[in-house]
């Protein structure tokens, strides 16, 4: 591994070092071209690394991938792309065997996967890594990436892309100034823009503060396409209270394991394992009728009961969740606890091919800043798959492309 703070050139250069990233440069690198991976300020910092929940693939008996792809379509009211759909989810158990090949250890139980089943599925179908599957996956991509040829430049921050003779030269604004880079490829893995958004909006927001979207603006200033750019998910279990949670996202598993959304009455007012859009509005109507919540500081919010998960099911699928309330005083087990839906997803975006290729030739895209794969509305678990399933895609595909 090299770090290059100077003028380069290579055949792929990847934008961003999350999950989606890690895989087109570890995926180009192994399709032998000579990679850079340039991102905006560490090498760790990204939105991946803080996924809990899980990772989707259709591993049960009961299950299959054209099953995974209806609940996908089913999720997206019909507006994801079929043929995007069909590719995440017949590529989802390779996906899975590729990243143990890395070194991810799925958490098991009776000799096979531990499965639970996520909003929107109708089947068990969530791999989980305790809940730190995110900071799992990246880590072991990011330890194959460093132990390859390819060339790491953090504190890259991309401001202009261009065509070149050679395929496309990027610009960035380093510590040192302005630098440029030539490549044969190029693969977008910037992620979404939720941070930025809520910023705007005044509103709490699950994302780390680099998800600000303006890669894909410079993609659209040159000439990319984008669909449903203005679809952001809200993630329905925000922390709410105590105020260092506030903006957590509590992991969606612990509605899988049990967890309901009761009203001020105690009521259960929705399917708890519904599609997030659903669950997410759900929440917001029972609060408007007047049957939320308030939190200690005044903010809107319905009761989670988390008293209904096992300790045995906590202990294996919840650690972090439970070391981070109970340090803040509250016991999930014991009592129920404070959520609202807070911003959390960039649903839409680039326009891809099967091959994540956009609509601009060389120039590729994957992971949340790709629109297609969820339509209007993902599902939890599909997101950290469609990284590892299009940015491998995505590194394959530019690694070819640039030998052109
Ligand atoms: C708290 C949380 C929990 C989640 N839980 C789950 C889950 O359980 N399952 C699931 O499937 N999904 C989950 N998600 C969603 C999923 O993790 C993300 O959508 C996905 O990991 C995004 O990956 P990415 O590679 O596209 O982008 P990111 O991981 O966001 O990486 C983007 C990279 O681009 C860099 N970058 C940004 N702008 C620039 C620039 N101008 N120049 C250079 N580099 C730039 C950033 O620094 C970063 O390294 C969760 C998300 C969050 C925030």
């Amino acid at each position: 591994m090299r770090l290059v703070r100077t003028r380069a050139s290579f055949d792929v250069l990847v934008i961003g070092s999350g999950a989606s990233g890690l895989a087109s440069a570890v995926a180009a690198d192994r399709a032998g071209a000579r990679v850079g991976l340039a991102t905006k300020t560490t090498v760790q910092a990204c939105n991946s690394a803080k996924a809990q929940g899980g990772i989707q693939a259709a591993f049960g008996d009961d299950d299959s991938p054209e099953i995974h792809a209806q609940d996908v379509m089913r999720s997206s009211h019909d507006t994801a792309d079929t043929q995007l759909v069909a590719v995440l989810t017949g590529e989802a158990p390779s996906a899975i065997h590729w990243l143990e090949e890395l070194g991810v250890e799925f958490t098991r139980s009776n000799g096979g996967y531990r499965l639970a089943r996520c909003g929107g599925a109708s089947r068990q179908r969530l791999l989980q890594v305790g809940d730190r599957t995110g900071h799992a996956i990246t880590k072991a991509l990011r330890d194959a990436y460093e132990s390859s040829e390819g060339a790491e430049l953090p504190h890259h921050v991309l401001i202009g892309l261009d065509h070149a003779t050679s395929g496309w030269s990027a610009s960035f604004d380093t510590k040192d100034g302005s630098v440029e880079i030539e490549a044969g490829a190029i693969v977008l893995a910037a992620g979404g823009r939720c941070f930025a958004e809520a910023e705007q909006r005044g509103e709490l927001s699950t994302n780390h503060p680099n998800a600000t979207g303006e890669v894909t603006q410079i993609a659209v200033e040159t000439g990319a396409q984008t669909r449903d750019l203005d679809a952001l998910q809200y993630h329905p279990n925000g922390g709410a209270w105590p105020a260092t949670m506030q903006g957590y996202s509590i992991p969606e598993t612990t509605r899988a394991y049990g967890a309901v959304l009761l009203n001020v009455d105690g009521e259960e007012f929705t399917d708890s394992l519904g599609p997030r859009d659903a669950v997410s509005q759900a929440i917001f109507d029972e609060v408007e009728k007047g049957k939320g919540v308030l939190t200690p500081d005044g903010r809107p919010a319905v009761w989670l009961d988390t008293t209904r998960i096992t300790p045995e099911d906590a202990e294996i699928s919840l650690p972090y969740m439970l070391r981070r309330y109970r340090a803040a005083g509250i016991d999930p087990l014991a009592e129920p606890i404070y959520t609202y839906p807070v911003l959390h997803y960039q649903n839409g975006g680039l326009v891809i091919g099967e091959h994540a290729e956009t609509t601009l030739e060389g120039l590729f895209a994957c992971g949340e800043i790709a629109g297609g794969t969820h339509g209007r509305n993902r599902m939890m678990g599909n997101s950290l798959l469609e990284c590892t399933v299009f940015g491998r895609r995505a590194g394959r595909a530019a690694a070819e492309r640039s030998k052109t």
